[in-house]
């Protein structure tokens, strides 16, 4: 299982995620070139350790286990892997 980022994090970026990920799978991080033209954060699948960490400290509530996404958000788990598969 993965953790996903879904649309509140649309504009949002807080990037307190990326801060607390101890596998550091959340990107793009502030200082990445990225970072300004992204429209969000992505968590790389393959990377996530399903640890849960960086869901209390979003402030938009943008983030949920895969299986626990909102019906009108589960597009997001590909887009959040689509990402990495540049
Ligand atoms: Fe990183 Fe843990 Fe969040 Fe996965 S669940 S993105 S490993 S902080």
């Amino acid at each position: 299982m993965t953790y996903v980022i879904a649309e509140p994090c649309i504009g949002t970026k807080d990037t307190a995620c990326v801060e607390v990920c101890p596998v550091d799978c959340i990107h793009p991080k502030k200082d990445s070139p990225e970072y300004a033209t992204s429209t969000m954060l992505y968590i790389d699948p393959d990377s996530c350790i399903d640890c849960g960490a960086c869901v209390p400290v979003c402030p938009v509530q943008a983030i949920f286990p895969q299986d626990e996404l909102p019906d009108n958000w589960k597009n997001y788990t590909d887009l959040n892997a689509a990402h990495y598969k540049k």
